[in-house]
C-alpha cells in the first residue's frame, strides 16, 4: 500500500514545526500536543509501513499497518502519568501504539492488542474512557511475546530518533553546507541512485573521495546521479539502506575507514 504522500517529509516537517514552537514560545512539548498528536501518527505509520486513516480524529483509529490492523496512536509528551483511551470506540480498534516525545525524539511506550492495554487500565464508566498508567504500559509491552516483528520496527524507530536521524541530500549545496558543518563528526553513505552492492560505500565526511568531484563532473556533480545521506554514525546509515535494500550490504570507504581500522 503506497500513498501519494511523503511521510518521512510530513514527520520532519511537523518534528521542525514541534521545535520551532517549543523555542519560539519557549513551552514545554506538553503544551504542543495538538502537534505532538499528529507527529506520532506520522511516526507510527512510517515505523508499521503503513497508511494513515483517511480522516483524522474520526474512526477511533490513526494508522491501518500493513496487515490491515486498525492501529489508535496515543502520543504523549509526559514522563509519567497516563493516556486516556476511549471506551466508545474500542471495537473499532485492533492494536494500541504509546509513543512518548522525550528528549526531542519519540520512542515507543506500548505497541500490540489493544485488549492487553486495557485489561490492565482504569475504567471510568461515566465518561466511557480507560486511563492506563505509562509505567504500565511499558511493562506489558516488555512481555509482549508476539509476531510482531519488533526488531524492524525498533530499527525504523531508531531512524527517527535523534540519534538515528539521517538526512538525505537534494542538491549538492545541502550536501555540502552539511559536510562542511560536521567534517569531524559525520558519515556520508554514497551510492548510485538503484542502490547497487558495488557502489554502496561509508565514508567520513572529510573524506576525499565524497568532498571532491571528478575532473569532468560539472556542477551538481555530487547528488545528480548519486544519493549522499549523512548521519551521526554508520548504524543510522546501514539502518537507511536496510529500509530501502535489506539485500545489500554496506562497504567501508577503503580510504577513510577501513584503512584506518587495519
Ligand atoms: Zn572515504
Amino acid at each position: 500500500m503506497k500513498e501519494a504522500y511523503n511521510l518521512q517529509s510530513l514527520y520532519e516537517k511537523y518534528l521542525d514545526l514541534v521545535r520551532f514552537e517549543i523555542s519560539e514560545f519557549s513551552v514545554k512539548p506538553t503544551e504542543v500536543r495538538h502537534l505532538i498528536g499528529r507527529l506520532g501518527e506520522f511516526f507510527c505509520a512510517i515505523v508499521l509501513d503503513g497508511v494513515l486513516a483517511s480522516t483524522p480524529n474520526q474512526h477511533g483509529f490513526d494508522v491501518v499497518c500493513k496487515k490491515g490492523r486498525k492501529v489508535s496512536v496515543k502520543t504523549t509528551a509526559q514522563k509519567s502519568g497516563f493516556v486516556a483511551i476511549g471506551g466508545n470506540t474500542l471495537s473499532l480498534v485492533d492494536d494500541l501504539m504509546i509513543i512518548q516525545f522525550i528528549d526531542d525524539s519519540l520512542r515507543i511506550v506500548y505497541y500490540g492488542p489493544i485488549e492487553l492495554a486495557v485489561a490492565k487500565a482504569r475504567y471510568y464508566d461515566d465518561i466511557k474512557k480507560y486511563e492506563l498508567d505509562i509505567s504500565a504500559a511499558r511493562l506489558i509491552y516488555k512481555d509482549i511475546d508476539s509476531s510482531l516483528d519488533l526488531s524492524v520496527l525498533n530499527s525504523r524507530a531508531h531512524i527517527l530518533s535523534a540519534e538515528g536521524r539521517y538526512f538525505e541530500f537534494k542538491n549538492d549545496d545541502d550536501y555540502l553546507k552539511w559536510i562542511s558543518e560536521h567534517l569531524a563528526s559525520g558519515y556520508i553513505l554514497n551510492c548510485n541512485k538503484s542502490h547497487s552492492q558495488s557502489s554502496v560505500k561509508i565514508h567520513r565526511a572529510n573524506c576525499r573521495h565524497i568532498t571532491e568531484l571528478r575532473g569532468n563532473a560539472g556542477s551538481g556533480g555530487f547528488t545528480r546521479d548519486y544519493i549522499k545521506v549523512g548521519a551521526f554514525g554508520e548504524a543510522a546509515l546501514r539502518n537507511w539502506l536496510a529500509l530501502r535494500r535489506g539485500d545489500v550490504v554496506a562497504e567501508l570507504c577503503g580510504n577513510c575507514l577501513k584503512a584506518v581500522r587495519e
